[in-house]
């Protein structure tokens, strides 16, 4: 059986199926209580975002 990679991932994975939510980002930064879409179990997730600039020059 191979581990669920559920931390640091780049949409909310289920830690009971392994579903990746790929809308994760309508369900917010964080919540106690999401279900599952796939398994329909309910655990808790949090978000970790990092923001990050790039900057560009306009043109000469
Ligand atoms: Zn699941």
């Amino acid at each position: 059986m191979s581990r669920i990679d559920c931390k640091n991932t780049m949409v909310i994975v289920c830690p009971y199926c392994g579903y990746e939510h790929l809308d994760s980002w309508e369900c917010g930064e964080s919540d106690d209580e999401f279900q599952c879409h796939h398994c329909e179990k309910v655990f808790a997730f949090e978000s970790e975002v990092t923001i990050t600039y790039s900057s560009y020059r306009k043109g000469d």
